[in-house]
């Protein structure tokens, strides 16, 4: 059976690109097709700076918004990684399997290794090891398939050449995991800034729709979208960024196609409006769902400690082997 691991950090509320280009396709498809596990990665959300008590808030309120987005624990396993020891476990081994000159190619430390500085604040080690703590979580797993955005492709590819890395040097023990991506939306940019993708990190707002927006927040955000020169309404993302944005806004709220939206309008204005409303109409069971969720957090914790109890039993076999084929003596 196709087993699938995929993450999301909680180093902000989730957005509109969380959900199209990662979550949306983990309720629909991935949870039905094989053996899911999704998990709320809270260690990766302290690769920067981080304030404790709102990692733990955003922590349950992410596994309660997947939950709310339609994750069902009959189906998927769901849990919070850092409940899981086999994640660091498994990354030490990989941070002797990976070389530092590979870790610092990854686009993601070179961004946001910037951001941190210019705020004046240190780059913390483990946002240049990222990416191998991100390689154990799928590779602890034996994960066939991992659903993300566009963004994470080069740490799939990462986590890609330390598993074959590590099989020829010590005797197959890991699963060569594959990238998938959402067919539209894999990658929703900033509506204030349409050359950087949505992030949750991000400080600024205005160009962010969150999943836990109220509708006129929502619309408000999208009819101030940052739209390109010129009228035409077309889909060309090097050349109209904002507006290619919005139409495959559009497009992933309604099932259409981007390019052939752009032919059904004649301005900017109505295109605006029209995605407006269907970005509120998409996330409006979400909201609805997660504010009767979040009256009952007894039921999420019990599903949080049922999905770590069922990762690890699947996780702990796996990482054992890989500690006796890289050398290490068994305990007693
Ligand atoms: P951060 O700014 O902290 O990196 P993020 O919004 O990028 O936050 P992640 O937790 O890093 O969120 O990613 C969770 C999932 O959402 C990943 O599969 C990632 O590829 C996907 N994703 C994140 N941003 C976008 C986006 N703008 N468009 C499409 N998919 C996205
Ligand atoms: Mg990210």
């Amino acid at each position: 059976m196709t087993r699938i691991f995929s993450g999301v950090k909680p180093t902000g509320h989730l957005t509109l690109g969380n959900y199209l280009g990662a979550v949306r396709r983990w309720v629909e498809v991935d949870q039905h097709r094989g053996e899911a596990l999704f998990s709320v990665v809270d260690l990766h959300a302290l690769t920067v700076e981080h304030d404790p008590a709102r990692v733990r808030r955003l922590s349950r309120q992410a596994a309660t918004l997947l939950l709310a987005s339609g994750l069902d624990p009959e189906v998927c396993t769901l849990f919070v990684q850092s409940h899981v020891d086999e994640h660091a476990r498994l990354s030490y081994l990989l941070e002797c399997t990976a070389t530092d000159g590979e870790l610092r190619r990854m686009i993601q430390y070179k961004e946001k290794s910037v951001r941190a500085r210019e705020a004046g604040q240190g780059v913390r080690l483990s946002l240049l090891t990222y990416p191998v703590l991100m390689a154990a979580d799928i590779l602890a797993y034996g994960a066939d398939e991992v659903p993300v955005g566009e963004d994470q492709t080069q740490h799939v590819e990462l986590t890609r050449d330390l598993a074959v890395r590590f099989n020829q040097r010590y005797g197959h023990t890991f699963t060569v995991p594959k990238a998938t991506r959402p067919e539209v939306a894999a990658r929703v940019m900033d509506l204030q800034d349409p050359s950087s993708k949505m992030g949750k990190s991000h400080e600024n707002g205005a160009g962010i729709v969150y999943l836990l927006d109220d509708a006129d927040t929502v619309r408000r955000k999208v009819m101030r979208a940052v739209t390109d020169s010129g009228r035409e309404v077309e889909y060309d993302r090097d050349a109209k960024p904002g507006v290619a944005n919005l139409l495959d806004l559009m497009a992933a709220a309604t099932g259409g196609d981007p390019e052939e939206l752009a032919g059904a309008y004649a301005s900017y204005g109505a295109l605006k409006k029209d995605t407006a409303d269907a970005v509120v109409e998409l996330l409006r069971p979400v909201r609805e769902r997660h504010a009767e969720l979040a009256a009952d957090p007894g039921f999420v914790d019990r599903v949080l400690k049922e999905g770590a109890e069922r990762a690890r039993g699947t996780a702990r076999p796996l990482v054992d082997r890989a500690y006796r084929a890289i050398g290490l003596l068994p305990a007693a």
